[in-house]
């Protein structure tokens, strides 16, 4: 397999399918110092090489106090590639993690957005590119399915909430197989976040699931990304798609028998 044939074509595939990049943008790839936003920069580098439509790229760090390495290595290899990438030391970030050390990923978000469109607005792009990955998709899916009693995953591209950035997630159909391997084969120095690290979440125990499946049924990853762009509604719970007067479900409307 043509490891970077295999990205491009891929990213190409969500970018054109959802419309996500247009003549004359500037995307910043908020660089999060992991491998799938690496592979995602260097994916979109060489698209803007090739595409047919004219766009640019530069790509973004928030320093929120939470890496276990000094950044500056990645830093160095971006600067070697004549990449235009800028570091942001988000001051409240490093206040918020003095103040409640054990803040929780809403809070920790929340300012990492605020950070990111500062940022943003100061390099004059007008769209900005996550790493979020097919496992991301697939996690996210699974977990608001079990545990927000919503059928919903990622944005694939949706507006800032102000209007003035396009927010796009071109690894929609992208393996972290794919991106672990491509990010290696670079030689970029991949930055850990402390919170990588931790264990026993949901999410690992989510990743864990698929793993212990994909052993006897290795397409279920891309059996869910398809089931999320091929809904039949009819064949759910939505009053709203059913022709039906009434309010959608939510989970307390449940009754849940307990066996004796
Ligand atoms: S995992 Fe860590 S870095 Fe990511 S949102 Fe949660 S607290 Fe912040």
């Amino acid at each position: 397999m043509d490891l970077e044939k295999t990205l491009l074509r891929k990213v190409g595939e969500a970018i054109g399918r959802f419309q996500m990049i247009r003549d004359g943008d500037r995307v910043a790839v908020a660089l999060s110092g992991g491998k799938d936003s690496v592979a995602l920069l260097e994916a979109l580098l060489l698209l803007a090489r090739r595409a047919p439509v004219q766009f640019s790229v530069c790509a973004f760090t928030i320093e929120q106090g939470k890496f276990l390495r000094p950044v500056e290595p990645l830093g160095e290899w971006l600067r070697s590639r004549g990449i235009d990438w800028t570091y942001y030391h988000d001051k409240p970030s490093f206040r918020l993690l003095d103040e409640q050390p054990d803040h929780g990923c809403d809070l920790c978000s929340r300012y990492r957005r605020r950070a990111v469109y500062e940022v943003v607005s100061g390099l004059g792009a007008n769209v900005i590119a996550f790493g979020h990955t097919a496992d991301d998709f697939c996690e996210s899916f699974l977990r608001n399915a079990m545990f927000t009693g919503r059928l919903s995953a990622l944005p694939p591209v949706t507006m800032s909430g102000d209007g003035q950035f396009r927010l796009i997630r071109p690894l929609c159909f992208v393996t972290e197989e794919i991106t672990t391997e491509f990010a290696g084969s670079l030689g970029a120095p991949v930055i850990p976040c402390g919170c990588s690290q931790k264990t026993g979440t949901v999410r690992r125990q989510i990743r864990d699931l698929f793993a212990s499946i994909e052993k006897e049924h290795p397409t279920l990853r891309q059996n869910i990304l398809a089931a999320m762009g091929n809904l039949q509604p009819e064949r759910l719970l939505d009053p709203r798609f059913l022709g039906v007067n009434a309010q959608p479900v939510v989970p307390e409307h449940f009754t849940v028998l307990n066996n004796p």
